[in-house]
């Protein structure tokens, strides 16, 4: 018998109709004669909605009572599924986080899950229930409620697979699985059948919303394939995995874009020891995430030139903290924004020659100038106008054979 773990997102459960949808799902596994264990996100817009809350109540809401507020959500959700299955038949209840228990390290709203207790859950299930598990919520060695960051369900199915050691994890959503490219921005995007952790943590990161990052991370330190499937749509999905078998020889699995990037050049910095992280510790101390970093040989060796880039939002900030850093002096200060970083990623890249050339190549082809290039061992960025963001996507599309 296999061990299935099925995690629904909120839109998968959004509605009531939808739930009964859910159920049909959860019923065709147990048919099977598989052993099944549940995991729901809240109904689509309620954490939302509780977060609005909290705001209205408080600008500085108390931490440990915000988890135990946005965490709701999914005890509604999971109530209302193992409410259903009991109405078509099955054996199944809902548990909570303190019921199994589900114990997190870390802090208020970013916990990590550190372990699942299953005694009792491996009991119900052996005697044919179905049990359904709220999501996202876990509790700290205080025995408090604690959250694993938005969208955190995700996580809690995985270190589930983990402790029950389930046989496949598969997380359902609203989109049939992983592309190539986002399918909205470019219609030639194709729906990868495989893809290894290391790409699916680029992609993820780099604005392709399919899986919470640190799921993928927690997915990949304990080796759990993942299959990311519709419940809206009845079609093969995409397999997240760390195992080399069955993988075609492509050598570019994806292209993710971003949005809103801006740059900022410091031209004629003193090139000392320290300098740099002079000129970032003040950002750290305001939690503006710096992106890509690139700094200039110096022609006389005393004075470089440093770029930097940053989410536009944090342009108007930025700009003020290096302004009034005193312990930094410089001659020019210059910015840009309505930028995008466009980039390829594959670990096919590492053992083949080219891809450096061959991108930038295909970006000339159009015209398309670059402003800031980085690199590692499987992915290429670079930064260019936010104008010329389709075009890239597309030539590099068809440059790597991804049509
Ligand atoms: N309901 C939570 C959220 O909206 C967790 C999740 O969806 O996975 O972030
Ligand atoms: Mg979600």
């Amino acid at each position: 018998m296999k061990t299935v773990v099925l995690k629904f997102g909120g839109t998968s459960v959004g509605s009531i109709d939808r739930i009964k949808k859910v159920c049909k799902i959860i019923a065709f596994y147990k048919k099977k004669k598989n052993r099944i264990v549940v995991v729901s996100s809240a109904m689509s817009g309620v954490t939302n909605e509780l977060i609005n809350k909290s705001k209205l109540i408080s600008n500085n809401f108390d931490k440990a009572e915000y988890d135990t507020l946005v965490s709701t959500g999914e005890q509604v959700s999971c109530a209302l599924i193992a409410g259903r299955l009991k109405h078509i038949g099955f054996k199944s209840r809902s548990w909570t986080s303190w019921q199994l228990p589900i114990l997190t390290d870390g802090p208020h709203s970013g916990a990590r899950i550190k372990s699942v207790g299953i005694k009792e859950l491996n009991k119900y299930i052996n005697s044919g229930g179905i049990p359904i598990i709220t999501g996202f919520q876990g509790i700290s060695n205080d025995f408090r409620i604690t959250t694993v960051g938005r969208s955190g369900s995700d996580a809690t199915a995985i270190m589930l697979s983990k402790f029950i050691k389930a046989d496949e994890c598969i997380i359902y959503t609203d989109v049939d699985g992983v592309y190539t490219t986002d399918p909205r921005q470019y219609n030639k995007a194709k729906k990868i059948k495989k893809i290894f952790y290391d790409e699916m943590l680029e992609m993820a990161s780099l604005g392709s919303k399919v899986m919470q990052p640190t799921s993928v991370q927690d997915a990949k330190l304990n080796k759990i394939d993942i299959k990311v499937k519709s419940s809206f749509v009845l079609k093969s999905g995409t397999l997240i995995t760390g195992s080399k078998n069955n993988f075609s020889n492509q050598i570019i699995t994806g292209i993710s874009s971003t949005k809103n990037d801006a740059k900022i050049t410091i031209m004629g910095v003193k090139d000392r020891p320290g300098v740099a992280a002079s000129i970032f510790r003040p950002l750290y101390k305001n939690l503006i995430n710096v992106d890509m970093v690139v700094q200039n040989i110096s022609q006389n060796g005393k004075e470089t030139d440093l770029t930097f880039t940053i989410k536009s939002e944090d342009l108007k900030k930025t700009e003020r903290l290096i302004k009034k850093n005193k312990s930094i002096s410089y001659k020019k200060l210059s910015f840009d924004k309505d930028l995008s970083k466009v980039s390829i990623i594959g670990v096919g890249m590492i053992t083949t020659p080219g891809i450096t050339y061959r991108m930038f190549k295909s970006l000339a082809s159009k015209k398309i100038n670059i402003l800031v290039i980085s690199t590692s061992e499987i992915k290429i960025s670079v930064l260019i106008s936010s104008k010329s963001v389709k075009k890239a996507v597309a030539v590099l599309h068809k440059e790597f054979k991804l049509d």
